[in-house]
């Protein structure tokens, strides 16, 4: 037996403890992921080192990892029988600053003269977090090289150390913590069953309790796709996203470049915000070779994602990667392209081979494709290739895309027409749709409420602008007039104009006769984009201060061969005052159908005037 030979820590591992020792750093359960990854860590290498090394010592031990509590001893003790330490490598670990996560933790400090407390859990501080809740850590370590001995190292974290020669040691780490007075909570098995739980679910090698295996659900994300059941799927989903549901689609998928990257990712039945009161929170988790880095990463997926579940595991993320740094930042921007790209492929594939369920799907998550293509522009393109929208030629019920509607467009149609709507059936009511139908173009009907939002920001597809059918820009060609029927002759129309542009005044900014309507007299045209239905909606309901109170000024377009404005033009001459009124009631018709109507109280008192003359 060697007596034991002190050590000093290097400067930087001193100052390090010192904090870690004296933060009150909350959420000191870290240390026990922090050891279990190293443990885990000393194994995967001696793993590799099986496969070409001839000689290692206790060749035949498994490949595990066993944790156990001592509440009697207030002791808490973690051993493996990975690679282990030999004296050399006791003092270069443990004793000098060998570690990144700690380096860029102290780089940190440095920087920001703080308090250290929090950068504990951005950085992590491996081995040594130990030391938040330990009075005493002893460490034994057996190197897998022959011809070498076991260690005994041995600190209270306060500036100095000592290695003495242990006998009897097996190969690989026992690390035994004596736990501070305030700590003790962590000698109890019940603590650190839940701390492993949630940390170290997916370990790929065994995790023993006081001999009981904790880690049951494997890290599914690694195995082989046509080796796993359904159920093993849906397990792991509940499991992870704390769901009881069954999903409703999965991506599992693995990738070498440009970043290793193991995924698997899941829709939810439903779409968590269909009632509108909750907003989903982004559920996919980031592992680094089975370790949970982060449950909830903020910035793994873009916000219109945010209804996925599931994990994503990349070999090239550092276990203490932070959101902080620039470096790490950029990684994550790298690894969010991958996985946004590859799933909007997999939406591509579902929507092209499985339309039915891609179908069923977008009934409930469209709304987040939507909002993409307004609003992300990375991904505007292929998001706008996946939404779908009746139209004037689908059945009721069926969907068609922007690709479909171009393919199906007449020459000379340089535009893409749409309608927003409550309904189907409202947007076919309303006079907008009769001059597209007779011209043979088709309409995309829009009646969800993010529609008109997102269709005035998607702007064009294909170089083809998106135009709403009701909006003013709209110019149809000419229709030959449909014979045996006689319109009002030019000039009388030409004065009906004049005197209608006089009487309405502001409350239209132009009135033409037109040749867009069929069956019905008058319809109204928005004059900017700021008077569509759901923006007056919105501003009303906000009130904002300086919204916009007056009437919405719009463009009065009249079918000269309708009855209502030959009789319109016939009572301008005859009987002045009704004609008045009949003008006016025109105009709040044509408003009703456009959904900009404000005030339909005047409207009543106008019609019993009019039912007077009758
Ligand atoms: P990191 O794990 O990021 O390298 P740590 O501070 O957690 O940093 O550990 C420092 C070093 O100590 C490790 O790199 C490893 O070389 C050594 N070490 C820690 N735990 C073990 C263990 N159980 N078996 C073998 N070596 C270990
Ligand atoms: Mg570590």
């Amino acid at each position: 037996m060697s007596t034991p030979q002190h050590y000093e820590f290097q400067a930087e591992i001193r100052q390090l403890l010192d904090i870690v020792i004296h933060s009150l750093y909350t959420e000191k359960e870290i240390f026990v992921r922090e050891l279990v990854s190293n443990a885990s860590d000393a194994l995967e290498k001696l793993r590799h080192l099986q496969l070409t090394e001839k000689e290692i010592f206790d060749d035949r031990l498994p490949l595990e990892i066993n944790l156990t509590t001592d509440d009697a001893a207030k002791t808490f003790t973690i051993q493996d029988f990975g690679v282990g330490m030999t004296r050399a490598e006791l003092v270069e670990n443990l004793g000098t600053i060998a570690h990144s996560g700690s380096k860029a933790f102290l780089k940190a400090l440095g920087e920001n003269g703080a308090k250290g407390a929090n950068l504990i859990g951005q950085f992590g501080v491996g081995f040594y977090s130990a030391f938040m809740v330990a009075r005493r850590v002893r460490v034994y370590a057996r190197s897998w090289r022959a011809g070498e001995t076991g260690w005994a190292w041995e600190s209270d974290g306060s500036g100095s150390y000592t290695i003495e020669e242990a006998e009897g040691q097996r190969r690989g780490c026992k690390i035994v913590i004596e736990l501070k007075d305030e700590c003790t909570e962590f000698s109890l098995a019940a603590k650190i069953e839940e701390i492993l739980k949630r940390y170290s679910s997916f370990v790929q090698f065994p995790v023993n309790l006081n001999g009981k295996r904790v880690n049951t659900i494997q890290a599914l994300w690694l195995r082989n796709k046509n080796e796993i059941k359904d159920e093993e799927y849906t397990e792991f989903y509940k499991f992870q996203a704390d769901a009881f549901d069954t999903p409703r689609l999965r991506l599992h998928f693995s990738a070498d470049a440009p970043l290793a990257i193991n995924a698997l990712l899941f829709v939810p039945d439903e779409n968590p915000e269909r009632l509108g009161l909750l907003r989903a929170e982004p559920a996919v988790a980031l592992y680094c070779r089975k370790i949970l880095i982060d449950p909830r990463p903020k910035d793994l997926l873009p916000e219109w994602l945010r209804f996925l579940k599931g994990v994503v595991d990349s070999e090239d993320l550092p276990l203490n990667i932070s959101r902080e740094m620039t470096q790490d930042r950029g990684l994550i921007a790298k690894l969010s392209r991958v996985l946004t790209r590859r799933f909007i492929k997999f939406l591509e594939e579902e929507a092209k081979d499985r339309p039915d369920r891609y179908k069923e799907f977008y009934r409930r998550f469209g709304i987040y494709l939507k909002e993409g293509a307004a609003l992300d522009h990375t991904y505007k393109d292929e998001l706008m290739k996946l939404l779908r929208y009746e139209s004037s030629l689908t059945k009721p019920g069926e969907l068609t895309g922007f690709a479909d509607y171009v393919s199906r467009m007449p020459d000379g149609q340089k535009e893409i027409y749409y309608l927003v709507g409550p309904s189907r059936e409202a947007i076919e009511a309303g006079p907008y749709l009769e001059g597209f139908r007779a011209r043979n173009l088709e309409v995309l009907f829009c009646h969800e409420n993010v529609d008109e939002y997102a269709m005035s920001h998607v702007h064009a597809f294909d170089d083809k602008r998106l135009l709403a059918a009701d909006h003013a820009d709209v110019k149809l060609g000419d229709l030959p007039a449909p014979p045996g029927e006689d319109a009002l002759a030019g000039a009388q129309l030409q004065t009906l104009v004049t005197w209608l542009k006089e009487t309405l005044g502001n409350r239209v900014a132009e009135v033409k006769g037109s040749d867009r309507l069929v069956g019905s007299p008058a319809l109204a045209l928005n004059a900017d984009k700021f008077s569509s239905p759901h923006m007056r909606r919105l501003m009303k309901a906000m009130k904002t201060e300086g919204a916009d109170d007056s009437p919405p000024r719009v463009e009065l377009h009249l079918n000269p061969r309708h009855a209502v404005i030959k009789h319109l033009a016939a009572a301008r001459e005859a009987k002045p005052e009704v004609a008045k009124l009949m003008a006016e009631q025109v105009l709040d018709n044509a408003l009703i159908a456009a959904g900009l109507l404000d005030d339909p109280q005047k409207m009543v008192a106008r019609i019993y005037k009019l039912l007077e003359t009758v």
